[in-house]
């Protein structure tokens, strides 16, 4: 399949790993926008959060119970914040689903 995250995961294009288990993988995002900002993806390849169901929702449940794992390995102790963008008005770029782990400061209180 050619999705950038399924490379990314597969190992066959580099990324800074931040944390991974057996569902989920964690990296650094090659353009931050924020002092921590990380991906935090399920290695099950769902193109987005409108294409949860329940026949894939626990590859959405792993990468949930990974996150406050990834948020303390990164010593995010005051706060972050977790996005994901679906589609094409939500400025999904890539379509492999995606959460977006930003901290590291105070966040800007728009949501757009
Ligand atoms: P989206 O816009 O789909 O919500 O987020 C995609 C994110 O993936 C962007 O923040 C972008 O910077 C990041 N990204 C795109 N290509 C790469 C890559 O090759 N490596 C890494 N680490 N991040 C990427
Ligand atoms: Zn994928």
């Amino acid at each position: 399949m050619d999705c950038l995250f399924c490379k990314i995961i597969a190992g066959d294009i580099p990324s800074s790993k931040v944390y991974e288990d057996e569902a989920v993988y964690a990296f650094k995002d090659i353009n931050p926008q924020a002092p921590v900002h990380v991906l935090v993806v399920p290695k099950a390849h769902i193109e987005s959060a409108d294409c949860i169901n329940s026949d894939n929702s626990d590859a959405v449940k792993a990468v949930f119970e990974a996150i406050p794992k990834v948020a303390a390995s990164l010593g995010l102790v005051n706060g972050y914040r977790v996005i994901t963008n679906i589609g094409e008005d939500g400025c999904q770029s890539v379509r492999h689903i995606h959460f977006h782990v930003l901290g590291g400061k105070k966040l800007p209180e728009n949501m757009g």
